[in-house]
């Protein structure tokens, strides 16, 4: 049968009625594939799986809780959506908001989103507001603007975004028969570290599996608020998507991570960069920055003995990795161009 998107296929779950409008691309129902090589590089005795975000329709997971956001907002009649972004809320924001007929208006810290993100929100036709300040500003206007002007916000901080979003470790649970022995998620907002565990916290409470698994997050080491223990004023990374300093859902990420017997870990960007190439180039899976960080979280434990033998781990790949296609092209060895001549090219391939 036909996949309907989150809200029709996980109904049983989410705050909606027959009255609430249905606003949908068909999110969800993204691929849980194993990756066994890279497995064998970096956990050689646990089996592990990516959750390929990026599949979903604007390319991140964001669709998932956006689908929600913006169908509750219909119902309850707002005048329009807003969203401050590090840019993959303000793609999907602009693409649910749109096909909805409410204007959208994003917030984005100027200079600072990655270019597919920009040209989503763009070409979707979003009004595009760019910031001279970082993201945790952005937010903090989008606030105000959207609590004096009848808009609805849809950030991580409206509950029905991470109500959508805790869809996706139904799916976990529901591709691999069981829930894994542990989750592994970049965290930047802390959003969806916490749908997560709002998910399999209920797939348990419903009786579809035995155990929940650990929860790992994993933010830069440039912004990486959670595992210190304070605001971080001027978040830095290449990891643009988790280039947050003061995470909206803090409290209940660390609920996760304490509940779940979990933990909080930070990663180097020189990290982060090993495994994006590693997961693009060694499992055919390219994801964007930010999403691979819980890889290279991944790595850090493994190398720690963190990892037991014989356990199952689901790294969340958030986002597709052409989102941002500065970085892919300037992180990667140079396109060479030669004379338009059989041997030139033969000369090239041979060096
Ligand atoms: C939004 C986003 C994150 C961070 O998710 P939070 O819910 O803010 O923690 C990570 N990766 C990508 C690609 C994102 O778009």
């Amino acid at each position: 049968m036909r996949w309907r998107g989150v809200i029709e296929e996980f109904r049983a779950f989410l705050p909606v009625t027959e009255q609430t409008p249905v606003v949908t691309l068909c999110e969800g129902n993204t691929p849980l594939i194993q990756a066994s090589r890279l497995a064998k590089r970096i956990c050689p005795h646990a089996s592990l799986y990516l959750k390929v975000e990026g599949a979903n329709p604007t390319g991140s997971f964001k669709d998932r809780g956006m689908s929600l956001a913006v169908s509750k907002a219909l119902e309850k009649r707002a005048r329009a959506v807003l969203c401050a972004s590090t840019g993959n809320t303000s793609a999907s924001a602009a693409a649910y908001g749109g096909r909805a007929e409410l204007p959208v208006y994003v917030l984005i810290p100027v200079g600072n989103v990655a270019l597919g993100k920009l040209a989503q929100a763009m070409a979707h036709g979003a009004t595009v507001i760019q910031i001279e300040d970082n993201f945790d500003q952005a937010l903090a206007i989008g606030k105000t603007v959207c609590a004096e002007e009848g808009f609805e916000l849809v950030n991580s901080i409206n509950p029905f975004r991470l109500e959508g979003q805790q869809t996706a470790a139904m799916e976990v649970c529901d591709q691999l028969g069981c829930a894994p022995s542990y989750h592994y998620l970049p965290v930047g907002n802390a959003g969806n570290i916490s749908a997560y565990w709002k998910g399999y916290t209920a797939y348990h409470a419903a009786g579809q599996i035995a155990h929940r698994p650990k929860m790992i997050g994993v933010q830069a080491e440039g912004a990486a608020p959670i595992v210190r223990g304070h605001v971080v004023e001027q978040p830095k990374t290449i990891a643009t998507a988790i280039r947050i300093g003061n995470p909206a859902s803090w409290k209940l990420a660390l609920q996760a991570v304490g509940e779940s017997s979990g933990d909080m870990k930070m990663v180097t960007d020189e990290d982060i960069l090993v495994a994006y190439h590693l997961l693009a180039a060694e499992e055919g899976v390219f994801c964007e920055p930010a999403s691979a960080a819980s890889v290279a979280g991944l790595t850090m434990c493994s190398q720690a003995g963190l990892v037991p033998e014989g356990a199952t781990v689901v790294c969340t790949l958030t986002g597709h990795g052409l989102k941002d296609p500065d970085t892919a092209v300037s992180t990667s060895p140079k396109a060479r161009t030669v004379k338009a001549t059989r041997d030139d090219v033969l000369a090239a391939l041979r060096a």
